[in-house]
């Protein structure tokens, strides 16, 4: 497995943003272990391993624009704000999303928009984007996600069925897109028009 992390700012992005802080309180021990973390609603943090190497795979140098699928806590979103000047997230359950701004907002990070809706779609507001990440598992990309990708942009995403996948990296090069498979992953499932099914809420998401 690639285990190597190559850009040293995202070390010390990775240093300087509390994960417990993103955890409800019971799981403030867990918050340094290297595995995912329930964030209440079925859905987790991905295990600090898998939020370094997405980021790293979309090759930030500080001035773009990025779009995450899958606000959840908002710690991805926190990564991604020190290693991009400005990013958007989309979260379809709005409690998720109002306290992942909480969170955001007592650790002064400003330069995260995040938005309640079905992120299948992106945000077309704002595109196009330098690089996409999704952080939940799709039944394949969202195709208005490639239309929302600049030219050069990367797109990372976990693509494959609901209980396994593989994070799948796209490159925009003019019109065509390349795609790389990089490793084995289990993320939660991406809900939405091109997404799985949605289900009632009640126990969990799944
Ligand atoms: N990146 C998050 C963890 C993501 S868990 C973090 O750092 O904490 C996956 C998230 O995707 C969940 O919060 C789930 O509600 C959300 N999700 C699932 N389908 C979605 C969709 N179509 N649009 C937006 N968010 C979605």
């Amino acid at each position: 497995m690639r285990r190597g992390i190559r850009t040293p700012h995202l070390l010390e992005v990775l240093r300087q943003v509390p994960r417990h802080r993103f955890v409800p309180p019971d799981m403030h021990n867990w918050a340094y272990e290297d595995g995912p973390l329930s964030i209440g609603l079925g859905q987790t943090i991905s295990q600090p391993y898998i939020v370094a190497l997405m980021t790293d795979l979309c090759n930030l140098q500080g001035d773009e624009t990025v779009l995450e699928i899958g606000t959840g806590s908002g710690y991805q979103a926190a990564i991604l704000a020190g290693m991009a000047a400005l990013v958007h997230t989309v979260e379809r359950h709005a409690e998720l999303a109002k306290r992942a701004r909480r969170t955001l907002d007592e650790l002064k990070i400003t330069n995260v928009h995040i938005h309640v809706g079905d992120g299948t779609l992106g945000w077309q507001d704002a595109a196009p984007y330098a690089a996409i990440m999704v952080t939940a598992a799709a039944p394949r990309v969202p195709p208005i996600l490639f239309k929302q990708l600049a030219p050069g942009g990367r797109l990372v995403i976990p693509v494959g069925s609901r209980w396994s996948q593989v994070l799948q990296r796209w490159v925009r090069t003019g019109e065509e897109f390349d795609s790389e498979d990089i490793l084995p992953v289990a993320f939660v499932p991406l809900r939405g028009r091109d997404g799985w099914e949605t289900n009632g809420m009640n126990n969990g998401d799944w």
